[in-house]
């Protein structure tokens, strides 16, 4: 959301002077970039998804190659990969397994789109269930689906027809997830919201993070299907839980016969069981996308054994034809063979550790900048996950957090740090480790984030 918010410590002359001068640098240096951009007149908004309009400079950086944690663009500029598509390449930007089961299945053996099943899935499913601890799983090509279908079999199963989410949550292009608490408290469609199908209030409700007396109050109605939550909000800046909260979100959903879904497509960041298997967590749904296919798409959801039971039970649901759960193309055996790839040979349990490591390192220094300067600014981190906001301490709502966004202060720093080849989320201050990041890529950003805040605040 748009916000007059302005980050403390920062002259906001100094800081649109420099944004002036970092954007002419990057015209400079992307010649290229900007012939592409201005050549794609048959794409609406120019660019393959409309999001991607979302750029620090004016204009995309067009990707030539990508190889682990680098990534080279059309101009022959090298980033390190700090964004890693926003968790969809966390496994390192192709990975040699991934590459080669992908290559076996679609060049080897062919059949991307068969509709016939590959022994494969099995084994997919198995790691999930050891990694998660939830024993059925179904596959969807985004985390987007996951949630969508997840979403409808909990309806279906608990006949009562509404969704709660955490206010500033994100969990794909859900419709039921697009409300947040309004400044007066009471729920609202998030602003901009394109298109909805009916008023989000009337299938949705809604709760701040961290406020187990709001959820208590929400989910007294009786008519939630399911709380739909990430264990820690990660798009719009990283939010952790307080201690008990999470227990507390799982006793109030058992307590009002309401199912708890942990979305887990970011917060996978915090081990390689997610936060599910890192905080013990028991939700009766996880559902997950993006890195676990290694850079292919790929979602997936995992039932427990008594939810599972329940929906085969329903003879009534139509599980297999037309009932609204499915695609044609999920669990085509391409995204099969790079998901077990993914999970058997690139983000392993020792890969986590080490990412972790890494991403400690990167908080640290981070952190110590922010000393150095005295700006009373936040770094948070989830395993592999790293995020800085312009508040201290930091956010313990999603809306605390949407609050605090200073967009000129963030795009400065993004343009600044590309111009020097470190490569953040746009959408994010968000720093994110894969198995090939090292320790000297993260000290080359402390050198030049040091010397973006030097400039700035110095
Ligand atoms: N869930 C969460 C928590 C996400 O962060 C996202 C995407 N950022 C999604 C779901 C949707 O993922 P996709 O766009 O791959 O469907």
């Amino acid at each position: 959301m748009p916000t007059d918010f302005e980050a403390e410590g920062v002259d906001r002359t100094r800081l649109g002077r420099l944004l002036a001068r970092e954007r002419s640098t990057f015209v400079d240096r992307h010649p290229r970039s900007a012939a592409a951009y201005a050549d794609a007149g048959h794409l609406f908004g120019k660019v393959p998804m409309t999001w991607m309009n979302k750029n620090a400079a004016g204009f995309p950086v067009y990707l030539d190659r990508a190889r682990g944690a680098r990534v080279t663009d059309v101009d022959g500029n090298e980033y390190v990969d700090f964004c890693l598509g926003d968790t969809g390449a966390m496994a390192g930007h192709s990975p040699a397994p991934v590459v080669e089961a992908v290559t076996r299945r679609l060049a080897d053996l062919g059949g991307a789109a068969t509709m016939l099943p590959t022994e494969e899935a099995a084994s997919v499913g198995a790691e999930l269930t050891r990694r998660f601890g939830l024993p059925a799983w179904s596959f969807t090509l985004t985390a987007t689906d996951a949630n969508r279908w997840a979403i409808r079999l909990l309806r279906a199963v608990t006949g009562r027809p509404r969704i709660l989410v955490n206010s500033y949550c994100y969990h794909g292009s859900v419709d039921e997830s697009l409300i947040v608490v309004g400044p007066d408290g009471r729920p609202r469609s998030r602003a901009g919201n394109v298109g909805a199908p009916c008023d989000v209030t009337t299938t949705s409700r809604v709760a701040e993070f961290n406020d187990l007396d709001g959820l208590a109050r929400e989910l007294a109605h009786g008519d939630v299907a399911a709380v739909l939550m990430e264990p820690a909000l990660t798009n719009i800046g990283i939010v952790l839980p307080e201690s008990g909260y999470l227990d507390g979100v799982r006793a109030l959903t058992r307590q009002h016969g309401t199912y708890l879904v942990n979305d887990e497509t970011h917060t996978f960041s915090a081990g390689p069981g997610g936060a599910t298997a890192a905080w013990d967590l028991t939700p009766d749904v996880v559902t997950i996308g993006k890195a676990i296919g290694g850079g292919i798409p790929v979602g997936a959801y995992g039932l427990s054994a008594e939810l599972a039971a329940d929906l085969t039970a329903r003879t009534d649901l139509d599980l297999v034809d037309m009932g609204g759960v499915g695609g044609t193309l999920a669990g085509n055996p391409v995204s099969v063979a790079a998901t077990l790839a993914t999970l058997r040979e690139v983000l392993t349990d020792e890969a986590f550790a080490g990412m972790a490591e890494t991403a400690a390192r990167f908080a640290e220094g981070v952190g110590a900048l922010f000393a150095e300067y005295a700006l009373p600014w936040s770094v948070s981190r989830l395993g592999a996950r790293v995020e800085y906001r312009f508040v201290d301490p930091a956010p313990r709502t999603g809306t605390e957090s949407a609050r605090c966004a200073d967009a000129d202060l963030e795009d400065y720093l993004h343009v600044y740090l590309l111009n020097r080849g470190i490569l953040m989320t746009p959408f994010h201050n968000m720093a994110l480790m894969c198995p090939q990041t090292t320790v000297e890529d993260v000290r080359r950003h402390h050198e030049v984030f040091g010397d973006a805040l030097g400039e700035l605040v110095g």
